[in-house]
């Protein structure tokens, strides 16, 4: 147990297969990406390729995931939230490269902004890392035009109390541009709540079409 434990620890090491080189070789990377195709983000049935069906109502009109939040998927995330694999964020990234689209020249990619005491805790914002990688990839600008309105962390929080803070969390800073595509980016998407309140505060704000792009979706 402890050896397999360190195995996915360790920053060379596939989190899939445990072969060493990468922390995500190519066979592994190629069955994740491949394997998981057009279920919808906010309620996990089959859809059409808008990544969201007929039936939920959510404020973001698109959405990408990698992947469900099991397997190797979920190893490389722990790896990254809470190992202090700084580097992951390459890997995940890659992942969330070959799943999104070509997106219009003029989208603006924003981190989800992440609470500030797990910001303290690791020394590094592992959502900006991650948004940021994604944009620089794909030439797009990159902002950070949301900020959480309170410090609260969400980890142990339950489903209803989740949702009232996410609620209340976020404002926008900056201005938002008319016509143009915005793209959250993150890495977890749990209950959706956090994704759903940060989507509307943009479009509140004045955005015009927000779409989101997950790394891996809570199975
Ligand atoms: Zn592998
Ligand atoms: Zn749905």
């Amino acid at each position: 147990m402890i050896d397999n434990f360190l195995s996915f620890v360790a920053p060379h090491y596939c989190c899939g297969c445990g072969n060493a080189g990468a922390l995500l070789c190519d066979n592994c990377k190629y069955n994740i990406v491949y394997e998981f195709k057009n279920v919808c983000l906010a309620c996990g049935k089959p859809c059409g390729t808008t990544g969201l069906c007929n039936t939920c109502r959510v404020p973001y009109a698109r959405a990408w995931c990698v992947g469900q939040r099991r397997d190797v998927l979920q190893r490389l995330v722990g790896l990254y939230k809470f190992e202090r694999a700084r580097s992951a964020y390459r890997t995940l990234g890659d992942l969330l490269l070959q799943t999104i689209p070509e997106f219009p020249s003029d989208t603006i990619i924003i981190p989800v902004p992440t609470a500030r005491s797990h910001v303290w805790e690791r020394g590094y914002d592992h959502t900006v890392l991650l948004a940021r990688y994604v944009a620089k990839c794909r030439n797009l600008r990159f902002e950070q035009l949301l900020t959480r309105a309170t410090s609260t962390t969400q980890r142990h929080a339950s489903a209803s109390e989740r949702n009232r803070q996410a609620k209340a969390a976020f404002a926008v800073k900056g201005e938002i541009i008319k016509n143009t595509p915005y793209v959250l980016v993150d890495d977890v998407m749990t209950t959706g709540a956090t994704i759903k309140y940060a989507s509307q505060a943009l479009l509140d704000a004045g955005a015009s079409q927000v779409w989101v792009a997950i790394v891996a979706r809570h199975a």
